[in-house]
């Protein structure tokens, strides 16, 4: 009968290395066991799978037990953790999960030389195959829906109910399994460059992340290693399942992983015929996915079909695997590798292998329209004509760029033969080197874990303050709603896809709102005399050194580039490992991972003062640059500038609109760029409203011109970086918005004459300077929206303080009824400018820039006329005071007012919702 083992089938002699002390053993068992009866111990290792050395005991009288214990030598303080088998066994031994019986936990490294622990010997047969050779169809049909029934009574125990709440962190799973598989592979590329479908498949992994992943409600005991080979059943009915072994990885986290997981011979590549994969079509009796999953399903009593985050699940699996994989790989080749076959296991091929499944996968996934053009095409290149048919549709989608040319479309393509006979055996049944070199790779994610920003528990965040900014308006604002609801109802709301109640801030972002509160009110607002005294002294182009120490104390407490989103952050790590950026500071200066609707938030909160972005390095036109650079820059050019920017140490402006013409619609632009005979290029124009480029501290532009006036229309203009102090540009001076200067930052006027650069100055090439351009209207742009919508509180709060301070006609002017209604109506306004512009941002995250761009444009028209609205009632209930500089309200006023122009007039954005909806209607009659 086929590959089956018999659980005493792999025995072997004890190694020397590994042997243990049959006489002490014997002595703290007689002193610890009861019952035990004392005699000599015939005790053998077994050799299947275990990367914690694993003995049968024979006692006299015929007791059969199994110890596992950790490993000799130095391991990771969190490696080998048998305690937590042996709490978990423990734990789940009055429950209906089949596990053995545990005799003892022993952690007192003196008897044995490591801790262990020990459990009765299940005798029972262990499927090593999972298509299950020489089984009759029924048999096998018996075995899967024993296996999907385990694992259903695994996750339906609570872990609470078993003392196991502490096992592990509560909700949040996937977005940490994202994370630290993806450090874990990026640490794990020690030459070269990572694998640009690893980054891709990390990318699209960070920005699906289940909606109530953070919802600690749907956390079970997670096996972490379900699979059929780790089962031992019955001998004599394939329909039982006797114990679950091996839980090594086991921890608290989202089911639907651990299902997945155990879903992966469905999916890994059949061409790679050591790994552990269902053949085609599937073996009688062994049901396909979908039946498999109905069963689990209908054993947790769960509807069925799944939720549309399946090919998440699945795509975070093999990334999981394609990462310890890669893992191994490097450490073979760092000569390190304790298996001597480690370097095949790993080899680049299997990994990309891999990674292309999942990518097709993702591929597929519902909603996935706009982001599967970028998927696709890297499906392409990587698999050529190869690549399912079910996404071939996909294929050759010309891909949405998301980082550089260097980056995923440009590879050669050298996966599909290498596969062929690549010898991953040790996978397919893995030996305790094998295993010992995959566990050593997982352990030490444990101690990436501990790298993470902390995460609150949606439950424990019901008393936050996240709905309390200084001025937060009584019962108000959006904020307050979704973090006071139940967890568990903010799920349901999440599953059942209201898109309202899922804007609010999550349970991962406010611990970093209230830290950002604080410094808010700790230290923004006590500097702000002092800065705006300083912007108004002759003194006020240079940056006051009070500035400067808000960015050091920002950078403290963690409070820095929060604008940067996972997936560019998980392409630039190896650029700040190149520039000898320490792990700490690659920490710091990649943000905390936040998705841009967790961003809106901060940047609210960061909008209610002028100077408080910069203090966090999130202020216009930085992040839009360092996103342009990000996205489309060359290495070299990334090299020169992401790592000073990142650091906040240098600034930089954008340099597009022109005196002379209409820069509302840049085909307008006159500014030249021209190539000359020695490759650099020579830039002549004038440019005014260059935000930044008086900061003393501005060290680089990057211009907009023409390289080819005959072009067609759109492929005229280029984008170019030149260094400030590059000869021949003059900044001729700032120009007033409504009298404010906006110094030391400034929109100047400059001058370009006959300006030289470097061929390599370029960005993206000649003539795709709106395909930047359109990248740019990304997220960048969006922040002032968010930025806004800080400032609109802010003025709320101001007008709601006025009014109850001040008498007018002997009442206090709330009492006056048009004041009260001005009140009321800023409050409505806000709250659905608020809306719009959390919608845009969630629509970012999800459906990328181009599909977002109705919503997007939608945000900037609304936000800013939204916000003056209320800055001119909170100015009207001021009097005087209110257009003088006795409140900031004057000087906001100014800078909501450019904003119905600096990004772009918000007739252009109205134009462009407009269009949206005529096409849409014109689709719809179709
Ligand atoms: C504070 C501030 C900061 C800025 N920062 C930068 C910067 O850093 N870099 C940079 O390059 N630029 C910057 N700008 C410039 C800004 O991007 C431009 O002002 C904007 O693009 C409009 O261009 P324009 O001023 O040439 O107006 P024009 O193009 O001349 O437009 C004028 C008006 O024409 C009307 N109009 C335009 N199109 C239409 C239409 N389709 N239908 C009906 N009416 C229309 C609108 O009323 C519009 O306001 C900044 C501007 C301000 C005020």
């Amino acid at each position: 009968m086929g590959p089956t083992l018999d659980t005493a089938s792999s025995l072997v002699p004890q190694s020397p290395a590994l042997r243990i002390d049959e006489g002490a053993l014997r002595r703290y068992l007689s002193a610890a066991v009861p019952g035990f009866s004392g005699g000599p111990l015939e005790v053998f290792q077994f050799s299947h799978g275990q990367s914690n050395p694993t003995y049968l005991v024979k006692a006299a009288g015929g007791a059969a037990y199994v110890l596992r214990k950790k490993p000799p030598g130095k391991v990771l303080p969190s490696a080998h953790a048998v305690e937590r088998e042996y709490r978990v066994l423990a734990a789940l031994q009055a429950t209906p999960v089949p596990v053995p019986r545990v005799v003892c936990l022993c952690e007192d490294p003196a008897v044995l030389g490591t801790p262990f622990y020990l459990m009765e010997h299940v005798k029972g047969r262990i499927y090593a195959d999972p298509s299950l050779p020489g089984m009759a169809p029924q048999q096998r049909a018996a075995v899967y829906e024993a296996m999907a029934r385990t694992l259903a009574t695994l996750h339906s125990v609570a872990p609470a109910q078993v003392g196991l709440e502490g096992y592990g962190k509560a909700g949040g799973y996937n977005r940490r399994q994202v994370w630290r598989w993806g450090q874990q592979y990026r640490q794990s590329v020690v030459q070269g460059e990572p694998m640009p479908e690893m980054l891709q498949l990390h990318a699209w992994l960070a920005a699906h992340i289940p909606a109530n992943d953070a919802d600690p409600a749907g956390t079970r005991i997670s096996h972490g290693d379900f699979r059929l080979d780790n089962l031992v059943f019955d001998s004599a009915s394939p329909s039982r399942v006797l114990a679950v072994l091996d839980w090594e990885l086991s921890t608290l986290g989202d089911p639907l992983a651990d299902l997945a997981y155990n879903c992966l011979p469905y999916h890994l590549p059949a061409d790679i015929p050591s790994l552990v994969s269902l053949p085609r079509p599937l073996p009688p009796g062994i049901p396909d996915e979908q039946a498999y999953i109905r069963t689990y399903c209908a054993a947790r009593g769960l509807p069925y079909p799944l939720q549309a985050d399946w090919p998440f699940y699945l795509a975070l699996s093999i990334f999981r695997l394609a990462a310890i994989l890669a893992g191994v790989g490097a450490r073979a080749a760092q000569g390190n590798a304790s298996s001597r076959i480690a370097a095949q296991v790993g080899a680049d091929s299997v990994v990309r292998s891999l990674a292309c499944k999942a990518l097709q996968i993702a591929c597929l996934a519902p909603g996935n329209s706009s982001s599967s053009a970028n998927l696709g095409s890297s499906l392409g290149s990587s698999l050529g004509s190869g690549g399912s048919s079910g996404s071939s549709h996909l294929m050759g989608t010309p891909a949405e760029p998301y980082a550089n040319p260097r980056h995923p479309l440009a590879r050669p393509d050298d996966t599909s033969n290498i596969l062929a006979g690549n010898p991953l055996e040790e996978y397919a049944n893995p030996s305790p080197a094998w295993k010992s070199a995959a566990a050593e790779a997982v352990k030490a994610l444990d101690e990436a874990d501990r790298l993470l920003p902390p995460r609150t528990p949606a439950s424990s965040g019901a008393g936050g303050s996240a709905g309390g900014g200084s001025s937060g308006g009584g019962g108000g604002g959006l904020r307050a709603q979704p973090t006071a609801a139940p967890a568990t109802a903010a799920a349901a709301v999440a599953r059942s896809g209201s898109a309202t109640s899922g804007l609010g801030p999550s349970p991962c972002v406010q611990p970093i709102l209230r830290k950002l509160r604080r410094f808010m009110e700790e230290h923004v607002y006590p500097a702000e005399p002092t800065l705006n005294a300083h912007a108004a002294s002759d003194q006020r182009w240079t940056i006051h050194p009070v500035q400067e120490q808000l960015k050091e104390e920002a950078k403290r407490q963690g409070l820095w580039n929060l604008w940067l989103p996972a997936d560019m952050a998980a392409a630039l790590q190896p650029l700040l490992q190149e520039a000898s950026a320490s792990e700490e500071e690659q920490r710091l200066l990649l943000g905390a991972g936040l998705t841009n609707l967790e961003y809106a938030h901060c940047a609210e909160e960061m909008g209610r003062s002028v100077w408080a972005p910069e203090c966090f390095n999130c202020s216009a036109p930085d992040t839009g640059n360092m996103e342009v650079l990000a996205r489309y820059g060359s290495r070299p050019q990334q090299r020169a500038w992401l790592p000073p920017l990142l650091r906040g140490q240098v600034r930089s402006c954008f340099a597009m609109t022109e005196p002379a013409v209409a820069s509302s619609d840049a085909t307008n632009i006159t500014a030249s760029i021209q190539r000359q005979p020695d490759g650099s290029y020579l830039l002549r124009g004038r440019k005014w409203w260059a935000s930044g480029a008086s900061d003393p501290r501005c060290a680089v532009a990057i211009f907009m011109g023409k390289t080819d006036p005959q072009a067609p229309t759109h492929a005229q203009q280029s984008m170019i970086l030149v260094p400030m102090n590059t000869p021949g540009i003059t900044v001729v001076r700032p120009l007033p918005v409504f009298g404010f200067d906006d110094a030391p930052h400034g929109h100047a006027e400059v001058l370009f004459d006959s300006v030289r650069v470097p061929a390599g100055a370029m960005i993206l090439g000649e003539g795709r300077g709106f395909e930047v351009a359109q990248g740019r209207l990304g997220p960048g742009r969006l922040h002032h929206c968010m930025r806004l919508i800080g400032m609109g509180e802010r003025a709320l709060g101001l007008l709601v303080q006025r009014s109850e301070s001040r008498v007018a006609f002997r009442q206090q002017l709330y009492r006056h009824q048009s004041v009260r209604l001005d009140i009321a109506r800023s409050r409505m306004e806000l709250d659905a400018a608020r809306l719009v512009v959390l919608e845009a941002a969630h629509a970012l995250d999800c459906v990328g820039n181009k599909a977002a761009r109705g919503k997007i444009a939608a945000a900037k028209a609304l936000a800013p006329s939204a916000v003056l609205a209320i800055l001119d009632r909170a100015i009207q209930v001021h009097g005087a005071a209110g257009v003088s500089d006795v409140t900031p309200l004057a000087h906001m006023w100014a800078g909501a007012r450019t904003l119905r122009l600096a990004d772009g007039p918000d007739i252009v954005h109205l134009e462009t919702i407009a269009k949206l909806e005529l096409a849409g209607a014109r689709r719809a009659r179709l």
